[in-house]
């Protein structure tokens, strides 16, 4: 489980980029091994043998075990491993990745840095693949669970407005692919607290039964609109229906107000920054807003390091690590971790 780095635990904060360029190199190294080894108060321990007895090599930054001889760095083994980065690098884009809510793109950060695209987008899709890895590191949902879908071809729209439906079109030649989103809502004004979505073909019973089971307590209550895609969930769930073709608020105060605001905010970061999403990153950028819309509260230096802590925790190798080095292959969310998600 991935868990809150004590350095969240003080008072909250904004980081912001000049006083990141302002720190000295062993600041920068410092917040690196105090987030890579959060659950040992940031002391180094062996990557291969876990022993936590080690002499550091200072000119390297590195460290070698005294039990087992291996040298390891405070990126080994992590996604960031194979980084040639700077790590203050490292950390200034993690802040921008951090300041940029409604997120942005690749050349965007090329830019900010001044590094090859390719740099940046590896560095970017390694933050988005940390934070999908990671999204079921809570228990399941429960309490009120709105769900709800919306087609993304060519561009984001409901999937459950009559009016928007293409009446008697033919298919684009592009693929549809439908975001589901399942969202927690919070107490009263909290709003939605946690979001998982999945990018599903069509708006169908049996995968939105699937998501829906896999991750919400049989205990819970189903908020969706009509749509009959959401009536199974009436097998195992209490479920309360907004008729979005008589209204959006119903009598009580129903709603999925929360699932909306998850596809406005992925709206605009598809059109203001993504542009156009291959469906094989769909599943990145769908989960990267989730993240987004979840942490709006939290303040920029609470995001970065919870972003740069996942990133520095997950000691399996990244998906991302030598991508451009191999021949360009589907990736979309690499066979390795949708396994391990769906285990
Ligand atoms: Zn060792």
């Amino acid at each position: 489980m991935h868990e809150m780095h004590f350095l969240l635990s003080a008072e909250a904060r904004n980081i912001s980029l000049a006083q990141v360029a302002a720190w000295d190199d062993d600041e920068v190294f410092k917040t690196f091994c105090d987030l890579r080894w959060s659950r040992n108060n940031g002391e180094p321990y062996c990557t291969v043998c876990g022993s936590v007895t080690n002499y550091f090599i200072r000119t390297r930054r590195q460290w070698r075990c005294k039990d087992c001889g291996h040298t390891f760095s405070v990126t080994s083994g992590t996604w960031l491993h194979s980084t040639n980065l700077p790590l203050r690098t490292i950390l200034i884009a993690i802040v921008i990745m951090a300041n940029e809510v409604k997120g942005l793109s690749a050349s965007q950060l090329m830019r900010h840095l001044d590094v090859q695209y390719k740099t940046a987008f590896t560095l970017y899709h390694k933050m988005r693949s940390a934070l999908l890895k990671t999204r079921y590191d809570k228990p399941a949902m429960s309490g009120r669970i709105q769900v709800d879908g919306a087609y993304l071809s060519p561009s984001v729209r409901d999937a459950n407005r009559a009016k928007d439906r293409p009446q008697g079109n033919k298919k684009s030649s592009t693929p549809e692919s439908c975001i589901l989103v399942i969202r927690q809502e919070g107490g009263a004004g909290q709003g939605g607290i946690r979001t998982l979505t999945y990018v599903i073909d069509t708006e169908n019973a049996k995968d939105i039964r699937y998501h829906v089971e896999d991750n919400v307590r049989g205990n819970s209550t189903i908020v969706s609109d009509e749509h009959p895609a959401y009536g199974d969930l009436e097998i195992s769930f209490e479920r309360v229906v907004v008729n979005h073709s008589i209204c959006y608020v119903g009598p009580l105060g129903e709603n999925t107000n929360q699932a909306e605001s998850f596809f406005a905010r992925f709206r605009r970061m598809f059109h203001g920054q993504i542009h156009k999403a291959s469906r094989k990153y769909l599943d990145l950028y769908a989960n990267e807003v989730a993240y987004r819309e979840d942490t709006r509260r939290w303040n920029n230096r609470h995001i970065a390091y919870d972003m740069l802590g996942r990133m520095l925790t997950l000691e399996a190798e990244s998906p991302f690590r030598g991508y451009w080095s191999r021949s360009k292959r589907s990736m979309g969310v690499p066979p390795s971790l949708a396994s391990s998600l769906a285990a």
